[in-house]
């Protein structure tokens, strides 16, 4: 049998919907409709849906979708996690940086997507561990806490969000004058870790959904606003189960024996992975939405593709997934066509985090205009 497209791409039409449509199934509801040959892929052909009139074609489903210049993905995916700089990939592949960041933006969707659907797999069965990683965007004067939640075994990336912060701690006059001067630019919301670790906890919440066991532990440092956030030393959790906020001073010495040992193995793999977390790096991000793009690439990687903790005991060749309990033969079936079948929004169930790293909705330092999206996002 020769391949079909597998939905209508338009999301208003019943065929879009997999569930909904039997011509979708008896493969009826298209017929062809000539072939044309762009530059990038040669001779594609071209359909027409028979229920909206939509016209679309094999390209469609591509994750190159509408692209001109295809570049290789497993190769930009691999530059995501060795500490390559956007400048040193446009270099090295003879692109612009907006080109090597549209790419990116692209496997970023894929990631979120894989994560989205990882979730069905996914039966909790573990501790967690919370935390604000420490960076900045566009300068010095916008760090940044870029919230994690960490398996506290498994050390599985569960979610990430973001929040800016202002500048604070000892500054000289002339630093001082210099945030005034950009914080009437831009300035960060107060109480914006309290509503993105708010935004982490309602992802902690779709996954005990699922949970073989009647309590589980938050670990985190002290900080007021985890504690905020949560309202309680115990909260309840859907279904019945409970949550348990343990608080652990991080002035402890960052070993595994720390309960906090999770987050912090994440921090330090992150720093050392990603050239805009490098410390006293000049590549830091410019934008808050690409960095937050390069961390649920980064995640992928972590989570499906990287061995868990390499060298430590047992099972070296499980990912991070595995250990969370998601089955091998899932894994890779879901890491199928990562590279080059296009994910829908619209098939996806998404969190709030996830949602906000999708539409580029994070708010920037310093964004005067909104940075182009892509065509494909809101499919
Ligand atoms: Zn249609």
């Amino acid at each position: 049998m020769k391949p079909q497209p597998p939905f209508c791409p338009n999301r208003y039409c019943s065929c879009h919907w997999l569930d909904r449509s039997p011509e979708l199934a008896e493969g009826t509801w298209f017929v062809k409709d000539g072939t044309y040959s762009p530059d990038s892929v040669g001779r594609t052909q071209r359909y027409r849906c028979r229920s909206c009139g939509t016209r679309f074609s094999d390209q469609t489903f591509r994750l190159d979708f509408a692209v001109k210049l295809p570049l290789d993905y497993p190769t930009l995916f691999n530059h995501q996690i060795s500490g390559s700089g956007i400048r040193d990939l446009a270099r090295i592949q003879g692109v612009t940086d907006k080109v090597i960041l549209n790419r990116i933006s692209r496997l970023a969707r894929q990631s979120i997507a894989l994560h989205a659907r990882m979730r069905a797999y996914l039966t909790l069965d573990e501790d967690l561990v919370a935390d604000g990683f420490e960076s900045f965007t566009w300068s010095q004067y916008f760090p940044n806490n870029i919230h994690m939640l960490v398996g506290k075994q498994s050390q599985y990336l569960y979610g990430a969000d973001y929040a800016n912060l202002r500048r604070k701690g000892r500054m000289r006059e002339r630093q001082k004058r210099r945030r005034a001067e950009l914080e009437k630019r831009f300035l960060p919301l107060p109480g914006e870790v309290l509503r993105s670790f708010t935004r982490l906890l309602g992802q902690l919440r779709r996954y005990a959904e699922k949970m073989t066991r009647s309590q589980l532990c938050l670990y985190t440092d002290e900080k007021q606003e985890y504690r905020r956030a949560l309202g309680a030393d115990s909260v309840e959790l859907p279904e019945g189960g409970r949550l348990i906020h343990i608080r652990r001073s991080s002035k402890v010495a960052r070993t595994r024996h720390n309960d906090l040992f999770a987050v912090n193995y994440y921090d330090r793999e992150l720093r050392k992975d990603q050239a805009n977390h490098v410390r006293e790096s000049v590549q830091f991000s410019r934008e808050v939405n690409n960095c937050m793009e390069r961390l649920w690439v980064y995640s992928a990687w972590h989570n499906y593709r990287k061995p868990y903790r390499i060298g430590g005991r047992g099972g070296k060749e499980r990912t991070h997934a595995q250990v969370a309990g998601v089955k091998k033969k899932q894994v890779e079936g879901l890491w199928e066509g990562f590279f080059y079948r296009r994910a829908f929004y619209s098939h996806l169930v998404l969190t709030e985090s996830e949602q906000l790293a999708w539409f580029r909705a994070f708010r920037s330092p310093m964004q005067e205009s909104r940075p182009p999206t892509l065509q494909y996002i809101a499919a």
